[in-house]
């Protein structure tokens, strides 16, 4: 069992962590499900994180991640916990919650509502959210051809789970794949050299992918070349006649984390697929659905980051050294107390950037900022989570380094959601071409700083955006200029939820803050307790 068997609290080890309550701990969590209009949730929201924050689903975590899946063939074995935690999530409506609930009335929660949940979810097991995310992120591509979303809809919108190998046709719930990246260019997919010709009202598709995440799907989105350019296809596992489609899976890959989710070399040779969009419009078609998987890469993250800064504190009010508990070791409160600002900054950012989803439809600067504000987020939740979770590893000491912990995987989980759906400069290339589409960042400015306004550091720090917005070579700052949204966009959402955690953040973070990489440098003192009592009640 996770962080058992050695532990002894009698021998000065903190004693499992385990039984958590996902929710009612996350006192942050809550305030930002109420700011963001989700509040008639929160019942349902704990019960789902009593249920996820169980001892035997940690457990289910610990053998999900070392029984890696294997490939016999072009089938993929899973170990039953892998098929566990997707039967979990998908009766959760962690794949679909934003299609179920939109429409229900004006501006209904449905983004924060899910995000709750998928953020609680990521602090169990990861792995199994990559199909989770693209089945539900895959629905806003397959809006481009109606006719096949009519289709597939029904077996989306239930909350069951058919991991059966057949023709989606015939079964009762699905899942959805993406195959972009090749071989010789991920971002930028113009590069694809995979084919696609056209026979009759069909597709058939010859080339490869060099990662295919999840390829138990029960079809895939796939970019390929046609005559008329890059264009999206539906490629199911299964020809309409009842034959395998040819889609071969080559090799899984021997990933660094996310070792229960399987990752694919592909080939298609002679593949079925049907158009979605237009030919020719390929990176057009999937450009909302890659918004909402970059969403979801930044949700994801947050949660890592609360699930490695929880067990760090929890371990702190635990162990004692030289005559006094860690978390009352002066050094260490401010370690514990910088990286809650981060942990809380993180969760707040994304759930203000979900409640902007929520509103887009009706509220042209809300779609501004889901726009703007999407990659901003990513890059900065997610660049942030491993350094994070390497620093509250370091507060475990020895054992946070060992396996019998969760913080190991947590360490070698945190970099990929930064590296897929976009890396870090490609998200900072990415804000550069919002703005030059033409979606209005200067509004967006001034509502964070309006939000923001009277933070310490937050004019200074809006000043130094418009300066760097006013540069004649964008490009070589649009690293500074992300972080420095980043940064704003977060002060703003801790404001947003009503802490008093906000002017805490950006005395410390803004313009240019304390100054130091690391952890712990933040003179913090005087705020520690109410910083972590709201982490982690003791
Ligand atoms: C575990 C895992 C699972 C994956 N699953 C899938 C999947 O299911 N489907 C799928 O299609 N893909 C998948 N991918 C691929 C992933 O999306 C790509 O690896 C990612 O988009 C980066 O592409 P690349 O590897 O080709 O790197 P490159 O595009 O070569 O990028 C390398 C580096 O260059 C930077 N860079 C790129 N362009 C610029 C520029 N103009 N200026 C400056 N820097 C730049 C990038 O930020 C990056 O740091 C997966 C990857 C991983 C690790």
């Amino acid at each position: 069992m996770t962080h058992a068997g050695a532990s002894d609290p009698g021998l000065n080890q903190s004693p499992p962590f385990v039984d958590i309550d996902l929710f009612g701990s996350d006192r942050p969590l809550r305030d930002a499900v109420i700011a963001n209009g989700a509040r008639d949730d929160i019942d349902a929201l704990g019960q789902l994180g009593r249920h996820w924050g169980r001892a035997d689903m940690a457990e289910l975590a610990r053998l999900a991640d070392i029984h890696v899946p294997r490939l016999e063939g072009d089938i993929v074995i899973y170990h039953p916990a892998y098929h566990r935690f997707m039967a979990e999530s998908m009766a959760a409506g962690l794949h679909n919650l934003t299609w179920t609930n939109a429409g229900a009335a004006a501006g209904p929660p449905s983004e924060v509502a899910r995000a709750a949940r998928f953020y609680m979810v990521a602090q169990v097991e990861n792995g199994h959210m990559c199909p989770v995310t693209m089945t539900r992120a895959a629905v806003a591509a397959l809006g481009a051809s109606p006719d096949l979303l009519v289709r597939v809809m029904p077996k989306i919108q239930t909350r069951t789970y058919d991991p059966a190998f057949r023709s989606w046709t015939g079964k009762s719930a699905i899942t959805l794949g993406m195959g972009m990246t090749e071989r010789q260019g991920g971002s930028d997919v113009r590069t694809n050299t995979t084919r696609a010709h056209r026979d009759g009202d069909i597709y058939r598709i010859d080339g490869d992918k060099w990662f295919m995440s999840a390829p138990m799907s029960d079809a895939f989105l796939v970019l390929a070349q046609a005559a008329g350019g890059l264009t999206c296809f539906f490629m199911p596992r299964f020809r309409p006649d009842g034959g395998v489609n040819g889609l071969h899976l080559l090799k899984l890959k021997d990933k660094l984390g996310n070792r229960s989710n399987a990752s694919a070399e592909v080939e298609f040779r002679n593949a079925y697929a049907i158009r979605v969009g237009e030919e020719g419009r390929g990176i057009r078609t999937i450009l909302q659905m890659v918004q909402l998987t970059r969403l979801d890469c930044a949700i994801s993250s947050a949660g890592i980051m609360r699930a490695a800064l929880a067990r760090a504190v929890h371990h702190a009010r635990h162990r004692a050294v030289f005559q006094r508990k860690l978390i009352d070791q002066p050094v260490m409160r401010n370690v514990l107390a910088d990286l809650a600002l981060d942990a809380e900054a993180a969760l707040a950012a994304v759930m203000r950037l979900c409640r902007s989803f929520d509103l887009a439809a009706t509220d042209a600067l809300e779609a501004a900022r889901a726009r703007v504000l999407t990659p901003v987020i990513k890059y900065w939740v997610c660049k942030t989570a491993p350094a994070f979770v390497y620093e509250a590893m370091e507060c475990l000491g020895g054992n946070g380094y060992v396996e019998d912990y969760a913080l190991a995987r947590l360490y070698r989980e945190a970099p990929v959601n930064a590296i897929w759906e976009g890396s870090g400069n490609v998200m900072a290339l990415d804000l550069l071409r919002a703005m030059r589409s033409g979606e209005d960042i200067h509004h967006v400015i001034r509502a964070l700083a309006d939000e923001a306004n009277d933070c310490p550091g937050a004019a200074e720090e809006i000043g130094r955006i418009e300066r760097l917005l006013a540069s004649s070579d964008l490009e070589i700052h649009a690293r500074r200029l992300i972080e420095s949204l980043a940064l704003i966009a977060a002060t703003a959402a801790l404001r947003n939820s009503g802490s008093g955690i906000a002017a805490i953040f950006s005395q410390s973070r803004l313009n240019g803050g304390i100054g130091c990489r690391n952890y712990g440098a933040a003179p913090l003192a005087a705020v520690a307790s109410q910083v972590l009592e709201r982490a982690l009640p003791d």
